[in-house]
């Protein structure tokens, strides 16, 4: 087994079909994009599923030791944010600037760490109209009479690699067709092509660009394909999103960026799988959209909502329930209350800080298989059965003080790898004069060496929900 000190980083590429280890192409810093969210509305627990994991694995290759440059996007332009923007009566930058407020508070709350850029679609028109005008010249998309811009994907030979979108129609013959899979737009020379550059409509409002073809505005893949070869170069190291923009969005993305640059776009696909509700498509008719606020008005913490998002595989669809939530905050209490074990034994050190975590990779002593699983393809579920394992394995009263303070450092290590804060532990309930009693009675028996007394009565206490502990010179008593 290598050492954790050594170990690469793995994850399983959409591209590739296969596990690759991950490492910056230049060398020196690992450069990502993810598509971010479309701000007309609050984000939901399945959005923040997916950047979660994103933040997951950001965190995975910064404690690896890597250097990160993560880019995600803020889609402040399309349909749904100008709809609903002329609904509310706002200007589309108040109405999109209110709820990226909102996703940002949201997203400090759930731990994420901000990505290193976040740059918006209208701020980068300039930019997403020159590399239409660069597909134009090389003959890769068309103007048609109305103003808008085509992609010619007849004109991209790799086009349907990462999705196997054409493999997938061959198989459904007439009745599933790329067309039918992103059918918005008809002015088109073949029926899979896509805008590029829509021609301003009258429900667009003020919200409109002039461009060489006209007024309009951009379509939805440019701006990632616009924003992430600006800021990550042409080729970078990865591009990650739910598994939902596999099909269109990604696969126009790698057409419109290659067939423009002549060179590979990203070098690794990182999609994460869906949350569902209550084994089902979340969905507001059904009442089971939730949102981070939703779910803090039902009582639980935003850390517990973390837990549950980050607990499952990320290739897997994962099932949000209310009782997933319940389980998230028994996990916290008991990684709490082990925490707090480990740094009472330790003579109470500070956690440590985030930046320091990357030092102690070579330090994880009974932690290094969490740390392991964590790098094996982002198994966030084996990691933290690993960690609950680890903690089964260590008995405080029999460590010293030093290995306490050694295992308090691994334990903030693979927490702060998922990004999981603890709760405050909850000062120790102090047990009602009865139960004292009952205990006291118990410990005289179990000096008499009357055990069948002694456990009658530690049944007893347990019934009314204590759980009574030996201690040095006597006992212990502690909520059940
Ligand atoms: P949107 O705000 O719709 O642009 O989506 C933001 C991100 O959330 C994208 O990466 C989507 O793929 C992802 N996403 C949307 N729905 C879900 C879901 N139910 N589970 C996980 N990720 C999702
Ligand atoms: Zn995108």
């Amino acid at each position: 087994m290598p050492e954790s000190t050594d170990l690469k980083p793995k994850l399983y590429d959409t591209m590739e079909r296969k596990v690759r280890e991950l490492a910056p192409s230049d060398g020196e810093t690992y450069r990502f994009y993810c598509c971010g969210p479309t701000v007309y509305g609050p984000a939901h627990i399945g959005n923040f599923r997916t950047f979660v994991l994103q933040d997951v694995f950001r965190r995975m290759l910064e404690l690896s030791g890597l250097k990160t440059k993560h880019v995600r996007n803020v889609t402040d332009v399309d349909d749904k944010t100008i709809r609903d923007s002329i609904k509310a009566g706002q200007s589309l930058k108040d109405f999109t600037e209110s709820w990226k407020a909102r996703f940002h508070a949201d997203a400090a709350a759930l731990n994420l760490l901000e990505p290193h850029l976040e740059p918006g679609a209208v701020d980068h028109i300039p930019e997403q109209i020159a590399l239409i005008e660069k597909l134009i010249a090389a003959g890769c998309a068309y103007a048609s009479a109305d103003g808008s811009v085509y992609f010619r994907i007849a004109a991209f030979d790799d086009y349907g690699r990462l999705s196997r979108v054409r493999e997938r129609e061959l198989k459904a013959g007439a009745g599933e067709s790329v067309a039918a899979m992103d059918a918005d737009e008809y002015d088109r020379e073949a029926v899979g092509d896509f805008a590029l550059w829509k021609a301003r409509k009258p429900e667009d409002g003020d919200n409109f660009w002039p461009s060489p073809w006209g007024e309009g505005r951009p379509g939805w893949h440019m701006e990632c394909s616009a924003m992430a070869m600006r800021y990550l170069g042409e080729t970078f190291d990865l591009h990650g999103g739910g598994v939902d923009l596999c099909f269109p969005h990604h696969e126009n993305e790698i057409a419109q960026s290659e067939a423009a640059t002549g060179k590979p776009f990203a070098l690794h696909w990182f999609h994460s799988a869906h949350l569902m509700v209550d084994g089902g498509k979340m969905s507001k008719s059904v009442g089971n959209l939730y949102t981070l606020a939703d779910l803090e008005a039902k009582g639980y913490t935003p850390a517990e909502v973390r837990y549950v998002l980050a607990s499952g595989h990320y290739r897997q669809p994962l099932n949000f329930t209310l009782a997933s939530a319940d389980a998230a905050h028994q996990a916290l209490g008991k990684l709490a209350k082990a925490a707090a074990a480990l740094a009472a034994r330790a003579g109470d050190p500070a956690p440590p800080r985030y930046e320091d975590l990357p030092a102690l990779r070579g330090a994880l002593g009974p932690f290094a298989p969490a740390w392991e699983a964590l790098c094996n393809d982002l198994n966030t579920p084996d990691a933290l059965g690993k960690t609950f394992g680890a903690l089964k394995g260590i008995d405080v009263e029999k460590i010293t003080p030093d290995e306490a303070a050694a295992h308090f450092r691994a334990l903030h290590f693979v927490l702060g790898a998922l990004g999981i804060t603890l709760p405050e532990a909850a000062p120790a309930e102090e047990a009602p004069p009865e139960i004292q009693a009952l205990a006291q009675r118990r410990w005289e028996a179990k000096q008499a060496k009357d055990w069948p007394a002694a456990d009658a009565l530690r049944d007893e206490i347990k019934a009314a929900g204590w759980i009574v502990k030996d201690a040095k010179d006597g006992f212990e008593l502690e909520r059940e």
